[in-house]
């Protein structure tokens, strides 16, 4: 499922391949695609311009046709945005088409569907109506002590709560409490200030490396927790047997070998 660094690699596409572009055509395959705006609005407002910036919020892309609204996309479980030269044939499950005066195409391709898109006047706006929190990778080491550690419950659920801190899901937490040798299943606000210290920066860490090697087409790094999700998997750190649990109604995987509860 696309979080913050998949979303952060789409948005440099984007900005790479996307921008001063006039979109010719607007070929909407599915309309339940489409949240809050026609087909005919939806294709008015983006016809005949071009997108003039990109910008990402947590999980969610925003790209401004010419001077005007600001087209939403959310990824769900499985979207992705796919730039096509003239010759090329668009994904078979593109749910909408963008053709380029060029004859390049960019698809949203969305095989099971629970993406969507919408149009926004503005981004702080749309951000403040739909109860998203800053960005997971714009707060101050203060701010995000402030969030996390005054959050009732777990750690996991208060890293993955949107309103709180966007942008973190559940292989991310996971990576990131992994990272701060913290048990996901800790109280949050138990978390010692060294504890959230650490927390904050395994976040800038995880977030950032991710982005970046996602950006340049590369998997994430072998000793990394993500890529040992799986039953008989061993830590890659200590070699211990790691372990999973269902928080929050979501699949956590850890090592109880090098990762602590809180110690506040
Ligand atoms: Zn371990």
């Amino acid at each position: 499922m696309p979080e913050l660094p998949e979303v952060e690699a789409l948005r440099r596409a984007f900005a790479s391949r996307g921008l001063e572009r006039e979109v010719a055509d607007v070929d909407v395959t599915d309309a339940d695609v489409l949240h809050g705006t026609s087909q005919t609005d939806f294709a008015g407002a983006v016809r005949g311009t071009s997108f003039s910036s990109v910008k990402r919020h947590g999980k969610t892309l925003f790209a401004r046709a010419g001077d005007g609204l600001w087209l939403v996309m959310h990824f769900g479980m499985t979207g992705d945005l796919v730039f096509c030269g003239p010759d090329e044939a668009p994904p078979d499950h593109a749910r909408f088409v963008f053709t380029f005066g060029d004859g390049g195409r960019l698809a949203f391709d969305n095989p099971r569907k629970f993406g969507w898109l919408e149009l926004a006047d503005d981004i702080e706006g749309y951000l403040e109506d739909n109860d998203v929190g800053p960005d997971a990778l714009s707060l101050s080491e203060q701010d995000f002590r402030d969030i996390v550690g005054g959050t009732r419950g777990r750690v996991k659920p208060a890293l993955m709560d949107q309103s709180k801190l966007a942008g973190i899901g559940n292989v991310y937490s996971d990576e990131i409490l992994f990272r701060a040798r913290i048990r996901p299943d800790a109280k949050a606000s138990d978390l010692s200030g060294e504890q959230l210290g650490a927390l904050h920066q395994a976040t800038l860490d995880v977030l950032g490396t991710a982005s970046d090697r996602l950006s340049d087409g590369k998997a994430l790094p072998s000793d990394w927790l993500a890529a040992h999700r799986d039953e008989g998997e061993s830590c890659p750190r200590c070699g211990g047997t790691l372990l999973h649990m269902k928080i929050g109604g979501r699949t956590s995987w850890f090592c109880p070998g090098c990762q602590e509860p809180a110690d506040g």
